[in-house]
């Protein structure tokens, strides 16, 4: 892809991510509804579930639903020095209500920033804890004048319910792909709402699908307590159906593409993921289950060990812009960031949908010649696709995956498709 070649797709996911900008997600909130009825414009297949606050789940309990009308800081003057609804980003998540006049000092004392990165309002949360505060950046914090300030919360902490959105999508088995996104953080862009608006737009192509083998579920979720909500209600059913699957994340920057495994790093997902990531760009980085941080947590935790692997763009916590008002639409994701992520997301799905065991139907070496399917004329160089057809036939013994076939040729996974079709139309294989 160069500059000039982006996919359409890019465009569209991007533009989706300025509209859903705005939106001050959390683990709960009207901003989550907002968003999720905003992604049922792209997929009607989208439910809007909800969970009641007070609801144990595992270990944890879902917490009360947090809503923000306003937030502000005013210096003496009564000028607005911080104002939520220029950027959300500045309210700690979850802050609880408070109005009251402080001293600089006293100020201080619930003020967040960040010290290498001087420039920018780091994102901060306090979800079981009950606290205020605010963000701002370094510089700003630098220049503010000892004197008093007035601070402003109008945000609410009730029992209500936490959101999320569920699309099912049968396919001709009941083997099930999980693709799980979370939405729980304000303005920021490739963590995490690249990962909202790729997914809708991968569920959208899913839907439209000619032929689709497995049945997909495709979740909308706030990190960690979402999943393990939803976990704690579903798990025996993904136990028993999920075959493989992705959690989305990060896949909005042109940076790099990143790979995180499973816990035990050798499922399905994996190998389709390496095998994907390997073929688009040979420099993808290879993170390791030490550098885990998202929802994979939960879906391989002992016990519920679903075959979850991650395909991302510059991983969480791995990029400077991490966590901060920098990683926006303008300087971290892009049009073709996204059709990246996209795309190589869609590869990996599309190699499990076309993953088979191939099958002689013929002993000894078909002869491809008399069906037009190979040169006449014995030469020393065989034609590459020839070739791929040479090694699918030589281990079509229906022990051999189409994905290890192709690993073991050196070439991507799609390139054996047309040629699987071929195969089988001509009664030489099959599936
Ligand atoms: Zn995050």
């Amino acid at each position: 892809m160069d500059a000039n070649n982006i996919p359409k797709i890019g465009y569209r996911i991007y533009n989706l991510a300025k509209k859903l900008w705005h939106y001050n997600r959390s683990i709960t909130g009207i901003d989550n509804r907002k968003t999720l009825k905003h992604l049922q414009g792209i997929s009607k297949k989208l439910k809007i579930k909800s969970i009641k606050s007070g609801k144990k789940v595992f270990d944890w309990v879902v917490p009360d639903e947090w809503n923000v009308k306003d937030a502000w800081i005013k210096d003496a003057k009564g000028n607005k020095i911080i104002d939520f609804k220029k950027n959300n980003v500045h309210l700690m998540g979850y802050s609880i209500p408070k109005k009251c006049d402080l001293t600089f000092e006293e100020l201080k004392k619930n003020i967040f920033v960040d010290h290498e990165r001087p420039n920018a309002i780091p994102y901060i949360t306090s979800y079981y804890k009950k606290r205020w505060g605010f963000s701002m950046s370094l510089n700003q914090l630098k220049k503010l004048k000892k004197q008093k300030y007035k601070v402003f919360i109008n945000s609410s902490l009730k029992p209500g319910v936490l959101n999320y959105g569920e699309i099912l999508i049968k396919g001709k088995i009941k083997k099930e792909i999980l693709l799980s996104t979370y939405m729980c953080h304000p303005s920021l862009a490739n963590d995490n709402l690249s990962g909202i608006v790729t997914t809708i737009y991968l569920a959208k192509w899913i839907e439209e699908l000619k032929d689709r083998k497995y049945s997909y579920r495709i979740i909308f979720i706030p990190e960690t307590i979402g999943s393990i909500a939803y976990l704690s209600k579903h798990f025996k059913e993904l136990k028993k159906n999920i075959i493989g699957g992705f959690n989305i994340t990060c896949v909005g920057d042109n940076r790099a593409y990143s790979y995180l495994p499973s816990r035990s790093g050798n499922t399905l997902s994996d190998k389709v993921a390496k095998h994907v990531l390997n073929n688009i760009d040979k420099k993808f980085v290879r993170l390791t289950w030490f550098n885990r941080g998202s929802d994979e947590r939960q879906y391989c935790s002992p016990g519920i060990d679903l075959p979850i692997a991650s395909i991302m763009r510059t991983a969480f916590a791995r990029y400077p812009e991490y966590h901060t008002s920098d990683d926006n639409l303008k300087k971290v994701v892009s049009p073709k960031g996204l059709a990246g992520g996209y795309n190589a997301i869609k590869l990996a799905i599309e190699a499990i949908e076309k993953n088979c065991y191939p099958k002689a139907k013929i002993m000894c070496m078909p002869q491809l010649g008399k069906r037009g399917l190979y040169t006449t004329l014995g030469t020393k160089k065989q034609n590459h696709n020839t070739r791929l057809m040479m090694n699918i036939l030589t281990y079509a013994d229906g022990k051999n995956s189409l994905i290890d076939i192709a690993e073991k040729s050196h070439r991507p996974i799609w390139d054996t498709y047309k040629i699987i079709e071929i195969l089988i139309k001509e009664k030489i294989i099959s599936i």
